[in-house]
């Protein structure tokens, strides 16, 4: 009995096959995807340049979706998205398997929340790389939506929940229809990469060692920008973690934050609004303005 109750309160220390209430699909996915994308590296090693290109292109609007729409327009609400473009983005974020809306905002709010505390969703520090990487996925009970994001308890974003699984089911097969090549590569293994792209800034971004207790554990990463498909302009974590409700992950010219990129885009063609600068951009532009008109800056 106590030894459960200690597993619940922390559910790191579950052995790593055991998945939490209602989430064996969960695991069932993330092996059957490995397993798949293993089998289709052995056969087709080289896939086509067609292939490869249109299931880069596909993947990288999922990690559009997930930076641009998940994370900083409905988790932050750091900008307004036009709501054609909010349903676009959602369906490409789901076609590479990152989970619907309701579920993403719920883990996501929590862990900013709680960061690196026994109580974040995901934090190496309580459980280490492999339970902030992938374990935490089907393991972690699911943060509650009532809780951490009433705003999101809509109609338009239950219909996504139910859409979830035949739309997972057709990203995994519908390549099949070009052939078994295509079937590889279009379906197990883009999904495994982004899976683990998107993972990173879990495991990866949130691992500094050796340091105290109560210190912000996330960094940024310039390396794992070009490799992130999933999820661009993400590994700024470190910059995000200081000033979540900014809309532009990236703090320097060097910073490359394509999310930001389409933010900027979207903007021009009146697709998003109410878009939330950081505060040395800010405090830049307010200096700027009381220079033209010749006073000095608060
Ligand atoms: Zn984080
Ligand atoms: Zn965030």
């Amino acid at each position: 009995m106590r030894s459960t109750q200690l597993t619940d309160e922390r559910p790191w220390m579950r052995p790593w096959w055991q998945y939490s209430k209602g989430n064996g699909s969960v695991l069932f996915y993330i092996v059957s995807v490995h397993l798949l994308a293993l089998t289709g590296l052995i056969l087709f090693p080289l896939p086509s340049w067609i292939v490869l290109t249109v299931a880069l292109a596909v993947a990288s609007m999922g990690g559009v979706g997930i930076t641009v729409c998940y994370h900083r327009c409905m988790a932050h609400r750091s900008l307004r998205l036009n709501p054609v473009v909010e349903n676009i983005l959602i369906f490409f974020a789901i076609f590479n398997a990152s989970g619907e809306p309701m579920s993403w905002v719920a883990n996501h709010r929590h862990h900013h929340a709680k960061a690196d505390t026994e109580e974040d969703v995901s934090s190496p520090r309580q459980g280490g790389f492999w339970w902030a990487h992938i374990r935490w996925i089907y393991q972690w009970s699911g943060s509650d939506v009532r809780r951490w994001c009433p705003d999101m308890d809509k109609p338009r974003y239950r219909a996504w929940k139910r859409l979830l699984i035949p739309i997972i089911v057709l990203s995994s097969f519908s390549g099949l229809i070009f052939g078994w090549e295509a079937f590889f590569w279009f379906g197990a293994i883009r999904l495994v990469y982004v899976l683990h792209l998107q993972m990173v800034v879990n495991s990866l971004l949130h691992m500094t060692p050796g340091l105290p207790e109560g210190v912000d554990s996330s960094r940024n990463i310039w390396w794992v920008g070009p490799l992130q498909m999933g999820a661009w302009g993400e590994n700024w974590h470190r910059n995000h973690h200081a000033e979540a409700n900014a809309a532009r992950f990236g703090r320097r010219w060097w910073q490359i934050d394509v999310g930001w990129y389409v933010i900027c885009a979207l903007k021009a063609l009146r697709l998003a609004s109410d878009v939330r600068a950081p505060r040395e951009v800010l405090k830049k532009s307010a200096a700027l303005d009381s220079t033209i008109r010749g006073q000095p800056a608060a």
